[in-house]
């Protein structure tokens, strides 16, 4: 058996939760990585993250921080998005405190 040394149940899992088995390998486990509908590509082996390399169509390994940047950059943009929807004046000025506390977070200014 190809897989025996790999979680073999939490491949499972990842293919039931729609992920896609790529025939990329994990760099540090050798497990074949998994690519989730979000754009999420994990080793549910080893747990390790990954992304597309720009300009191939190679893989390499992202730390959980800069996992977490991007997807902060994406929800960022789709926030900006939504907010030309926002016809509520009362929403928008709580979207509006909202962001100021997360850029108070960032910048330490009020
Ligand atoms: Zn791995």
């Amino acid at each position: 058996m190809a897989y025996k040394k790999f979680d073999v149940k939490r491949m499972a899992e990842a293919l039931q939760k729609g992920a896609v088995m790529m025939a990329v390998h994990c760099e540090a486990c050798g497990a074949p990585l998994f690519r989730y509908k979000t754009g999420r590509i994990e080793c549910v082996n080893c747990g390790r993250l990954y992304r597309y390399a720009s300009g191939s169509g190679s893989v390499e390994e992202l730390s959980k921080l800069e996992y977490n940047r991007e997807e902060a950059l994406s929800l960022l943009r789709e926030v900006e998005k939504h907010l030309f929807k926002v016809e509520d004046e009362l929403k928008m000025k709580n979207i509006v405190e909202a962001l100021k506390k997360i850029r108070e977070e960032l910048a330490g200014t009020g």
